[in-house]
């Protein structure tokens, strides 16, 4: 796993602050990831002391103060730590694989989506085809601030260059890709903004994402107007 999601948007999602798009997919991840679920259970115990902090001595500033300063420790905490923690029975039993959710978050989930893709079938959707190798499903999520898209790549595909006007957060749900950054494999989260520039290329399974984009990617290679016409939303 080598990437993983930053403390500000996992303490948005423990808050119940995040977009629907962004809880799915840290959710999403975190069924992956022990080391960002031991951080979604840390921040939700210290959030939870310093709200009743708060309430109690009627000094926020104070309580502010310590919660910055506690997450400030867990964001030097070294990522890289294994951290010993398995899924329990109940965990994986309760309420078809997705009880997880109930014991680490706080933030609003469209539960069957999440359901469906915990248990990925690519027949379960309806794809279009964008070329001969990429095709999407878009998802509803009536959120407001992000698109929802399945991507599937076939193998060893070159994802057209492009750069991103807003902020794109994706979620490997199968296979892997690789970019700039590294190879990015099933589980993994990854952020991207208008800083990165990259052409990602599929692995030799292909890939199926989960893109959540802030606004239309900006193909700047060959199949850029094409791509442009398709990602215009
Ligand atoms: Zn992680």
């Amino acid at each position: 796993m080598n990437n993983h999601i930053d403390t500000e948007l996992l303490l948005n999602y423990v808050e119940g602050s995040v977009e629907p798009a962004l809880s799915l997919a840290i959710a999403l991840h975190q069924k992956h990831c022990p080391t960002c679920r031991q951080k979604i259970k840390d921040l939700e115990s210290h959030y939870g002391e310093n709200l009743e902090l708060s309430e109690s001595s009627h000094n926020e500033g104070a309580g502010f103060d310590r919660l910055i300063t506690d997450i400030a420790k867990l964001t030097t905490a070294d990522t890289n730590k294994a951290v010993p923690q398995v899924l329990t029975n109940h965990d994986r039993e309760n309420n078809g694989g997705i009880g997880f959710v109930d014991d680490y978050a706080v933030a609003e989930i469209n539960r069957p989506l999440l359901k469906q893709l915990l248990n990925f079938n690519q027949d379960g959707f309806e794809w279009q085809k964008l070329t001969s190798n990429i095709s999407t499903v878009e998802l509803e999520l009536y959120d407001v601030s992000f698109k929802v898209n399945l991507l599937r790549f076939s193998a060893k595909t070159k994802i057209p260059k492009h750069t991103h006007l807003g902020k794109e957060f994706t979620f490997v749900i199968e296979g892997d890709f690789k970019d700039h950054k590294g190879t990015h494999t099933a589980g993994d989260f990854i952020a991207c903004d208008g800083s990165d520039e990259h052409s990602p290329v599929a692995g030799d399974t292909g890939c199926v994402c989960l893109a959540i984009t802030e606004a239309p990617l900006k193909f700047t290679g060959i199949l850029g107007p094409l791509l442009n016409r398709y990602a215009s939303y």
